[in-house]
């Protein structure tokens, strides 16, 4: 019955008791949890889907994450690194395509090659574009000074994911090796908030040796931090991995992604002003995933504007989409049939008001 979980929807504060019990609410019940996210997205940061370019820059990557397919051991992929023209006419893609923003993603580097290079390149779109396009960086790790040359160049939202915020859990999906430290990951997500950067982070759901109770953990944690966006999804194995050995259950998955729609619905529930992003791991398991994450209270997606050609060489897990190919057509790949009420956020940055509330705070 639906009045199981209404209660819980209307208190004030919802504590660690309250976030299980939506976490874990029947089916039955659950549309009336998504639909109050979706209104409380509605009237806190309207009713547009933003877009983010995505760009995956380069799938070198000096780490070795358990999960990843991207990770430095897999040799059965080929390496690339986009040109510099390259990048620069997908950002213009999505200039001419009115998106507000690109996200440029990368496996993790850090030599003095690689940061020199993304600070011109943010520089040059920021110029290319009168400083009209918005620029989300998700880079991975870096040093205090790299995160604030990138700032100064231009880029102003962050994304680094946690992943798992239970130590514990994120130990067991990393190597115990001094590159893989919880604390370090914990420190860049802090070093990147005070740098300035409207900061996202976000977490895997359906890890193995995962908890209900680290689920409720993680939303704690993304409300502690007091983070202005988030982008989760459903973990899903890549068999070229360690924890990809185990294989794909497709009833598991569809219980990973029944979780993560829950949880966009909480969060959105608790941290009613932030972005959160509609995943492509959404539409891995589900043809309609984003759009069904949408309706459960998210706001951001981001087509993947990354030279076709280079698109097979950044799976992070397995199975990641072809993609609905935007076109000036259909700019988002979206189904907006799906999402009535929803319109394009076009030409607009979307910020969070999350985050000028946050910096007034201070
Ligand atoms: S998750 Fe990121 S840092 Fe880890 S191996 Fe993959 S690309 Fe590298």
């Amino acid at each position: 019955m639906a009045s199981g979980i209404a209660s819980l929807l209307d208190r004030k504060v919802l504590d660690r008791d309250g976030i299980l019990a939506l976490l874990q609410c029947s089916e039955d019940e659950a549309p009336l949890l998504f639909r109050r996210a979706a209104a409380i997205r509605d009237r806190y940061v309207g009713n547009h889907v933003y877009l983010r370019g995505l760009i995956e820059y380069s799938n070198i990557c000096g780490k070795n994450c358990l999960y990843c397919g991207v990770r430095r051991d897999n040799d059965k992929i080929v390496r690339y690194t986009l040109t510099r023209d390259e990048v620069l006419e997908a950002a213009m893609n999505a200039y001419n395509l009115r998106f507000g923003s690109i996200a440029i993603q990368s496996g993790e580097n850090s030599s003095n090659n690689f940061t020199d290079t993304i600070e011109e390149l943010v520089r040059t779109i920021r110029q290319m574009t009168d400083g009209k396009l918005g620029i989300t960086l998700s880079l991975g790790e870096q040093s205090r000074e790299t995160y604030k040359r990138w700032y100064d160049a231009g880029a102003h939202r962050y994304l680094l994911r946690i992943e798992a915020s239970s130590e514990a859990l994120y130990r067991r999906v990393h190597p115990d090796d001094d590159m893989h430290r919880y604390s370090r990951r914990l420190e860049c997500l802090k070093t990147i908030q005070e740098t300035g950067y409207q900061t996202g982070t976000g977490v895997m759901v359906g890890l193995p040796y995962q908890t209900m109770g680290d689920l409720v953990d993680d939303v704690i944690f993304m409300r502690d931090f007091d983070i202005d966006m988030c982008g989760m999804g459903p973990f899903i194995e890549h068999s070229d991995t360690p924890l990809g050995k185990r294989g794909t259950d497709n009833l598991f998955l569809r219980e990973r992604f029944n979780l993560t729609l829950r949880m966009i619905a909480i969060l959105r529930i608790i941290m009613k002003d932030i972005n959160i992003v509609a995943s492509t791991a959404m539409q891995t398991i589900d043809p309609a995933g984003r759009e069904k994450a949408i309706s459960c209270g998210a706001n951001v997606v981001m087509p993947n504007l990354t030279p076709a050609r280079y698109r097979a060489g950044y799976q992070i897990y397995e199975g990641k989409p072809g993609y609905r190919e935007v076109n000036e057509s259909n700019v988002s790949g979206l189904n907006l049939d799906l999402i009535p009420g929803m319109t394009l956020g076009l030409e607009a940055w979307g910020d969070t008001p999350h985050f000028g509330r946050r910096l007034n705070k201070k």
